[in-house]
């Protein structure tokens, strides 16, 4: 099952503060994740809980829309 596939179930998305809007993080998930699914189903966005830069605190996170 090693099979090198190009695109491959982890996608890279970006995080954004729900606070100041700053960009802040890039991710990779899983979009096989069941859990992660049903979390971004709704409004396509569930709050992670991340260190802002710009905020110089701890702020929920946005999920982006998924970059290329
Ligand atoms: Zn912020």
């Amino acid at each position: 099952m090693a099979k090198k596939s190009k695109k491959g179930p982890r996608q890279k998305t970006g995080l954004k503060c729900s606070d100041c809007g700053a960009f802040g993080y890039v991710t990779k998930f899983n979009k096989n994740n069941e859990q992660l699914k049903k979390q971004t189903d709704g409004e396509g966005t569930f709050p992670l809980n991340k260190y802002c830069k710009k905020c110089m605190k701890h702020t929920s996170h946005k999920v982006m829309k998924k970059l290329k």
